[in-house]
């Protein structure tokens, strides 16, 4: 079994759920199983052993799990992006659509440094809304997101195509059609 197919073993579909339709791609298996665990990291710390990032940007909640280890490999700094309402300090925020509502992520404004090389990640891109947000917040503060990265993206979304429309590069390691 190659890389990614290993990877993808280890991820659960949990039919209908948080609401009908939706497929979930519960990634706790993963996590759970040191090996694949390592393996999965690994992958992201060989992409950018070398590229070497400024900083790790992890987006809220399950990007901050792989972000935080990614970026202590590589020795960099990790920053978080969070929900509406959780960071302390001063922050800029963004407001994104989603099927039903919106929602808002913020960044401290103290986080990235204006030049700054950032890697954004997450562990899923589904319609790229969150990731985008994120990027234009990094942006904002000066930074350039030169890479996104996650686990999984669902190409039938669109999500990562328009990603990379927008000028962001990204990689991911499985996909979901
Ligand atoms: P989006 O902004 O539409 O790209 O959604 C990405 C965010 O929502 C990520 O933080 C994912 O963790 C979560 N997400 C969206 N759809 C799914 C899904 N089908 N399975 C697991 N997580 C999802």
């Amino acid at each position: 079994m190659d890389t990614s197919a290993y990877i993808k073993s280890h991820i659960r579909t949990v039919p209908d759920w948080p609401s009908p339709g939706v497929q979930f791609r519960d990634i706790t298996p993963l996590l759970q199983n040191p090996k694949v665990f390592r393996v999965l990291i690994d992958q992201f710390v060989h992409r950018y052993f070398d590229v070497k990032p400024d900083v790790i940007a992890g987006l809220d909640a399950r990007g901050f799990i792989i972000g935080a280890v990614l970026a202590y490999e590589l020795n960099v700094g990790f920053v978080p992006i969070r929900k509406k309402g959780k960071l302390p300090f001063t922050t800029v925020a963004e407001t994104y659509e989603l099927e039903y509502g919106s929602a808002t992520v913020e960044l401290h404004t103290d986080a990235v440094k204006p030049g700054d090389r950032v890697v954004l990640i997450d562990d899923l891109i589904a319609t790229g809304g969150t990731m985008m947000a994120g990027k234009r917040l990094l942006e904002r503060l000066g930074a350039t997101v030169i890479e996104g990265a996650a686990i999984v993206e669902l190409p039938e979304l669109g999500g990562a195509d328009k990603l990379r429309a927008a000028g962001l590069p990204l990689f991911t390691l499985v996909s979901f059609d």
